[in-house]
């Protein structure tokens, strides 16, 4: 089968590799009907992440099963998945908690930008439609495996509430699903801070109220003006730099929470600033699974079509072009087909 594989900064290659199988019982084996690249998938793209040179890539996949072991009980060939890009067994103690994304028997999609991929824990870590979904579904279901329910994510761990002030810090794909999140969650006013015009559009159709283009110290202003100099009663950090996470913080009021789900990539936290204007701090890698269900419901009921953040498609061949484009920045996320 092929398969996306990268061999250092900027060097993605599409190459020809076994088909994966069956190993432990609990695994399943998945088709892909679409995968995608993730602005995470920059960080070792960029040379910022070490690697396996010939590692495969790519966490985000939706599919229908082609083989499920003995142990996976709820699904069988020819169902249609998602599968969260962190797998669960949904059964020991983090997972009973809530934290599938910390399962002592987790693992991790790694051949969602290929025609195959292995769910190890699928039994309790995919979620199946009803049914083979319309094709107009699959971009929206896609985003479940990772950018909506990270998103989703960060406004949970942001604590946004009905009638708030949620301020969104970062307009890649996780960031517009933030804005999404916070809506559908009730926020009153959701500030989007992004600088480019497409995203900006993007946030506004998912319920952006205010659109902050200035970063840093004029940001930050910005939304104290909306606030009427108070902050935020929650903010969505979906970056992962020092920068992001420092904006955050200052356009938080007095006894709010920063929901952070940006992989951090030299990030200090304002410890002194946090005790004194009693900030907290929530999140991390966001459990899909446990999302996943509700999320669900709201994409099948056209509640919600977060695929518009897919603004690229791209067959699996050019995946490299994929890349480039996403590094570039022009494009917000890569939708590639098989
Ligand atoms: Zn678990």
């Amino acid at each position: 089968m092929r398969v996306t594989t990268i061999h250092g900064p900027g060097d993605i290659r599409l190459e020809d590799r076994p088909t994966p199988t069956i190993d432990k019982p609990t695994d399943a084996v998945i088709k892909v009907v679409a995968g995608c690249i993730c602005g995470s998938d920059l960080w070792p793209y960029r040379g910022e992440n070490p690697i396996t040179p010939g590692e495969t890539i790519g966490h985000e996949m939706i599919g229908v099963v082609e083989e499920a072991g003995s142990e996976v009980r709820s699904f069988k060939p020819g169902d249609f998945v998602i599968v969260p890009f962190c797998h669960s067994d949904n059964t020991c103690p983090a997972c009973a908690n809530g934290m599938q994304s910390a399962c002592v028997n987790g693992g991790l999609t790694t051949g969602g930008q290929g025609e195959y991929a292995k769910v190890t824990q699928a039994e309790g870590s995919m979620v199946k439609t009803d049914g083979m979904p319309d094709p107009s579904l699959f971009a929206s279901l896609l985003t479940l495996s990772d950018v909506m329910a990270t998103g989703w994510h960060a406004a949970v761990a942001a604590n946004v509430r009905p009638g708030s002030t949620a301020v969104v810090v970062g307009d890649g794909a996780v960031g517009l699903c933030g804005v999404l999140a916070a809506k559908q969650l009730g926020a009153e006013r959701v500030i989007a801070m992004s600088r480019h015009e497409p995203r900006q559009e993007i946030a506004r159709q998912f319920g952006a109220t205010d659109i902050i283009a200035e970063r840093g110290r004029e940001g930050i202003e910005k939304v104290k003006e909306l606030t009427n100099g108070v902050g935020a009663d929650a903010v969505l950090e979906c970056v992962g730099t020092g920068e992001a996470m420092r904006t955050a913080f200052r356009v938080a009021r007095a006894g709010s929470m920063v929901g952070f789900v940006g992989v951090p990539h030299g990030v200090e936290l304002p410890v002194r600033h946090m005790f004194s204007a009693n900030v907290g701090l929530a999140g991390g890698i966001a459990p899909v699974r446990k999302y996943l269900p509700e999320l669900l419901d709201l994409v099948t009921s056209g509640t919600i079509n977060p695929g518009i953040v897919f603004d690229s498609r791209l067959p699996l061949a050019d995946v490299a072009e994929g890349y480039k484009a996403m590094d570039e920045r022009r494009s917000i996320k890569v939708y590639l087909e098989p």
